[in-house]
This record gives C-alpha cells, structure tokens and sequence, in this order.
C-alpha cells in the first residue's frame, strides 16, 4: 500500500508541475512517520523517499536515530528540547520565537554545527496554531541572522482544517510572498490534503503523513 500510495503520489506531483511549469525536482517530499513503526519507515524509504519528519524529539530518537535519511523535526519544540533536536534533526521547521532560535544556536555551537530552520508562520492568525504572527518575521529573522551557528532556510505553515483546499490557497500564497520578500529558498506548506495547491503556490517541501501510510 505504501509503494502505491507514493507512486501515486508522484504522478500527483509531476502533474500539477506540468500544469503550471515546475520541475517535480524542486519538490521534496518528507514522508511524516509520527506514530508509525520502523518497518513502515524502512518501506517508504525503499521507494526511494529520501526525507523523514516527526513531531516528537523523543519518539524521533527511539525510532529514526541513524536512520541513512535526512531528518525532519515538523512538530512543536520546546527550549528545553533544543539540545536532543540539535543533534537528531537535519531541518527544524518549528522556529517561532527568538528564545527558542538562541536555545538551538547555543546547543549547535556546541556541537560545532550550524542547524538549519525554518521559521514556522501562523498566516491563518488561528489561536490554536503555533507560529510567529506575520508582522513580527522581520524582526525575528533580523535577530536570528545575528547568530552564528543557526541559518534560516525558509518557512513553514500550517494551515487552517478545511473541507476544500482552495479555501487555503491565501494562506500558501502569503507565506510564499513573505519568504519571497526575505529572499529565502524553502517553503514547507502543504499536507496530505492541501499539498497540490502548496505546489501550485510555490511549495518546496511537502509534508505528507497520510496521504503515504493510509489507504
Ligand atoms: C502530522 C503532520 C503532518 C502530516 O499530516 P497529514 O495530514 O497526515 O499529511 C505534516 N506536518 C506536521 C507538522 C504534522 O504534525
């Protein structure tokens, strides 16, 4: 199911991106294996799928340490988890606060790494969502590109639950005008439900969890 579920996937993609003129190539999937077993992990990567996220520092040791794939921190952190992120996670995509951002740097320096992030932007403005408000990203990368051992890559998003994904296309559509004004490279917005309208708006990484591992 999960090799079809990503072949299909990948038709998906590669038709979107000959509608509007993409290369499939500037669109990396990251497979979401939260509350998924190693043996699932195992099969999405011998489809060929080269990125892994979770949610969880935890759960992410226990499961994908030393897995031979680029790893994904997509949830939430916590200051006081910065050091196990620092040293499990390729990308971070959860920065939302400039506190956080000094945690990771100080960890990363330590490991004489320079962690890659993305800045995570509420663009919905949803009280329950995690994220900087739109208004506040300038000053908060201003004060970030003063660290040294961090680097921002992009934004992430996540958007509002909606029965029709068109009814998110403005969220996907502000944050690629925010990260265009930042100059940045990677944009990770769009889920197992949106993701064909985060492409047509720019998305560079989708994060995919169902869409790969459910029928
Ligand atoms: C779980 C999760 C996903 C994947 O969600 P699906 O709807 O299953 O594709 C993507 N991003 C984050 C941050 C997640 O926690």
């Amino acid at each position: 199911m999960i090799r079809e579920n990503i072949a299909r996937i990948r038709e998906e993609i590669s038709a979107v991106c000959g509608k509007i003129g993409r290369d499939p190539k500037e669109i990396r999937i990251i497979a979401v294996s939260k509350g998924r077993s190693i043996e699932e992990i195992e099969e999405v990567l011998a489809c060929g799928i080269t990125d892994i996220g979770e949610n969880k520092v935890q759960e992410a040791k226990r499961k994908i340490k030393g897995l031979s794939a680029k790893l994904h921190m997509v949830g939430h952190l916590q200051s006081n988890k910065s050091k196990g992120a620092v040293e499990l996670f390729d990308l971070i995509h959860s920065v939302d606060s400039f506190e956080l951002a000094e945690a990771i740097d100080k960890q990363a320096a330590k490991l004489g790494k320079v962690q890659d992030i993305l800045i995570e932007v509420n663009t919905s403005g949803e009280k329950s969502k995690f994220g900087i408000r739109p208004d506040d990203l300038i000053l908060l990368i201003g004060r970030i590109r003063e660290l040294k051992h961090i680097r921002v890559k992009g934004l992430m998003t996540m958007a509002p639950v909606a029965d029709n994904p068109e009814e998110i296309r403005p969220y996907f559509r502000k944050l690629r005008e925010l990260r265009d004004r930042e100059h940045l490279a990677e944009l990770s917005m769009g889920m197992s439900d949106d993701y064909k309208v985060a492409i047509e708006e720019g998305a560079t990484i989708v994060r995919l969890g169902r869409a790969i591992f459910e029928k």
